[in-house]
């Protein structure tokens, strides 16, 4: 039988993320002592009274559709948790709860692009965002950065990128995958030249929690009320409250992209699942203590996976400031990433995620969401891997 593949569909790489980190777990399955820094998630349990609502809620039959949008209590604690972490008031109507942060980037792009249309995006990109892209029959327009900027693009690279044509730009900090944050003064250089140019942007704030060396986040809503009007905010309880799989996300925007946002959901997913809504409203409202401990963790690990790797012949890495990956220059090993992460799991059994699959070819991505006894065993083998390549 000879398939039909919409050219939508076939046009798509799959994610190679979630593909490198199933082979890990695979060989892990099977017996082999794989240390994997593949993981795009927290290694900590979600917080017991997040899981204990949803336990309450579905033992009480809380069990049916909601408002594709979701629960008024989640938009109104979603709209609550802007106005208390960063000064921003939005109507509940202007939120929408989805199945995930990737499910809120891939409803705001399909709701504001179609053909013909070009979206601004950093390189390293999280690798979604192209893709999502092209489903929606727009045109990703990609801006190389490198560790020498902290992977950073610079207002020259944007304005000079922004054409009649350009409709989004993605901004993503703390960035997955360098971990890189823009100072608040680089966010509203940024959002300026946005809202000069009538250029709207998409501002991925999933990781607006995580955060070492006393690095701040301002969001590029809450420089000015155009700024505000220029913004849509992608969030999520994924990571600053590890519910990856619980498939929880949100979203803020102007009330006419919220609405438009609205339609695309009532459409596809319908409400994200009901139950799970209580738990988000569980995280949102309850006590937030567990974050100061995840993050004491994932520093602690960051700092001894920064030095090390700076230790390593053929290595370079600059250090991240947020989020919990970080993303080291290989090139001097004279391997391009997706050569070099397939060797090392054959040589070394090391899962690391290759930097194509973020359109940056001379680095590797590796996440510290795993314990610290895996980060010192795998770094040692990748140290061994690299003395074997650099002579
Ligand atoms: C993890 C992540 C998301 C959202 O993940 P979900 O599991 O869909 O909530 C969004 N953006 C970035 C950059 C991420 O790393």
């Amino acid at each position: 039988m000879n398939y039909k593949i919409s050219q939508r569909a076939a046009s798509l790489a799959p994610s190679l993320t979630l593909a490198i980190d199933s082979k890990a777990k695979a060989m892990k399955a099977a017996g082999e002592d794989v240390v994997g820094f593949g993981a795009g998630e927290p290694d900590f349990d979600t917080p017991q009274h997040i899981k204990d609502a949803c336990a309450k809620a579905l033992a009480a039959g809380f069990t049916k559709y909601t408002p594709s949008s979701g629960i008024p209590e989640l938009r109104q604690a979603i709209a609550d948790k802007f106005k208390n972490d960063n000064g921003l008031t939005y109507k509940p109507s202007q939120v929408i709860v989805n199945c995930g942060g990737k499910h809120s980037c891939f409803n705001v792009i399909i709701a504001t692009c179609e053909a013909g249309d070009e979206v601004i995006i950093p390189a390293p990109y999280w690798l979604s965002y192209p893709e999502m892209v092209k489903l929606a029959g727009a045109k990703p327009v990609i801006l190389e950065t490198s560790d020498k900027t902290e992977f950073k693009v610079t207002q020259e690279q944007l304005r000079a990128a922004i054409t009649p044509n350009t409709r989004l730009f993605v901004l993503n900090s703390p960035s997955n995958p360098t971990g890189s944050v823009y100072t608040p003064e680089e966010v509203k250089a940024l959002g300026d030249i946005c809202v000069e140019k009538g250029v709207l942007i998409m501002s991925d704030e999933i990781y607006e929690h995580l955060l070492y060396d006393g690095a701040k986040v301002k969001s590029v809503a809450s420089f000015s009320p155009a700024h505000y009007d220029h913004t849509i905010i992608v969030h999520g309880l994924a990571k600053a409250w590890s519910m990856t799989g619980w498939r929880l996300g949100f979203l803020a925007a102007p009330e006419p992209i919220a609405k438009a946002i609205d339609a695309v959901q009532s459409h596809s997913t319908s409400n994200p699942t009901s139950f799970a809504q209580k738990g988000g409203v569980a995280a949102l409202t309850g006590p937030q203590d567990h974050l100061p401990v995840w993050l004491a963790e994932f520093d602690k690990r960051r700092r001894y996976a920064h030095t090390k790797l700076n230790s390593i012949p053929g290595i370079s890495c600059v250090n991240a400031k947020g989020a919990f990956y970080l993303f080291p220059n290989i090139s001097k090993t004279g391997l391009k990433s997706s050569e070099f992460c397939a060797k090392l799991l054959e040589a070394e059994k090391v899962a690391a995620v290759p930097g194509i699959a973020f359109g940056a070819d001379d680095y590797i991505r590796l996440s510290y969401a795993t314990s610290m006894a895996n980060i010192e065993k795998g770094l040692d083998r990748i140290e061994k891997f690299c003395k074997s390549l650099v002579k």
